[in-house]
């Protein structure tokens, strides 16, 4: 019989091997789930043998695991701006870089948000769940995507509050909002060739890349948005820590107010703001 430490033990190494960045972290949560216990309880039972189907589900993540599926895909869920997010491979993970978007959507008042490309539904969600006077849409090429979005909205109880729309970008879009925010694919095709595993064979491509200089949306979005926002609208979109000056010169091409370049906790520019010229 084996001990949940000692499982935990060889597990870690297993995903040492394979080269997964944090082997003793991933191996815990992932004994955590199988276990169906919460993480911060697995020490409780690190002395206590597993049973043999805990033993065999653990066995059959840390399986998956080495090839590198990321351990939100594994659990099902993934924290954003502190709610549990419902996530497949169908969806990008959230990250912690997008909190500073949804700190800065925060930041100012906000009655109507559009969320274009909004896959797991973690900002339009977080939005409307930090704002209860609020509501909004949310739009998705991906019907996968939009299913997650709506399951979600429903999980933290906005449902009532947020359309989730299949749609290209603004085509399927009504209305006027105060406030559009977007984390759009913005990985260039050669970059793709350079993220870790995780990134380049579990997660969505259409997330990730255009599949060219990973402008594309932010041209789109610079060139179609002030149609659909009201007088003092904004907008706020996520950008690759090198994209500030290409992106921001996107906006000011295309005629926008003011345009500004917020930073993220690790002080890289990642995020842009732009102000529907008066
Ligand atoms: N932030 C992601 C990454 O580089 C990219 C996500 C995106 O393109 N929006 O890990």
């Amino acid at each position: 019989m084996t001990t949940a430490a000692e499982a935990m033990a060889s597990a870690a190494a297993r995903l040492r091997a394979a080269g997964v960045p944090d082997p003793a972290r991933d191996a815990r949560l992932l004994l955590a789930h199988a276990a169906s216990v919460d993480a911060a309880r697995v020490t409780l039972i690190a002395p206590e043998e597993i049973a043999p189907e805990i033993a065999e589900r653990f066995d059959h993540l840390v399986s998956l695991r080495a090839v590198r599926v990321p351990v939100s895909q594994l659990v099902g869920r993934r924290a954003f701006y502190g709610r549990d997010f419902r996530i497949t491979r169908e969806v990008l993970d959230p990250r912690p870089e997008t909190e500073t978007l949804i700190d800065l959507a925060l930041s100012a008042p906000f009655e109507r948000v559009l969320d274009l490309g909004t896959g797991s539904g973690c900002i339009l969600v977080t939005l409307l769940a930090e704002r209860t006077d609020a509501s909004g849409v949310g739009v998705d090429l991906s019907e996968t995507a939009c299913l997650q979005a709506s399951a979600n909205a429903v999980l933290h109880g906005v449902a009532g509050r947020a359309e989730i729309l299949q749609s290209d970008w603004f085509d399927k879009v009504e209305g006027r909002f105060d406030l559009i925010v977007s984390n759009p694919p913005y990985l260039a095709a050669p970059e793709m060739q350079e993220v870790a595993p995780e990134l380049r064979d579990h997660e969505p491509e259409m997330a990730l890349t255009d599949g060219l200089d990973g402008l594309s949306a932010y041209r789109t979005i610079a060139a179609e948005a002030q149609g659909f926002l009201t007088a003092e609208g904004r907008v706020l979109v996520e950008i690759g820590w090198t994209q500030g000056d290409a992106v921001c010169a996107i906006f000011r091409d295309a005629g926008w107010g003011s345009v500004t370049l917020a930073h993220d906790l690790d002080g890289r520019p990642r995020v842009v703001c732009a102000q529907k010229p008066a």
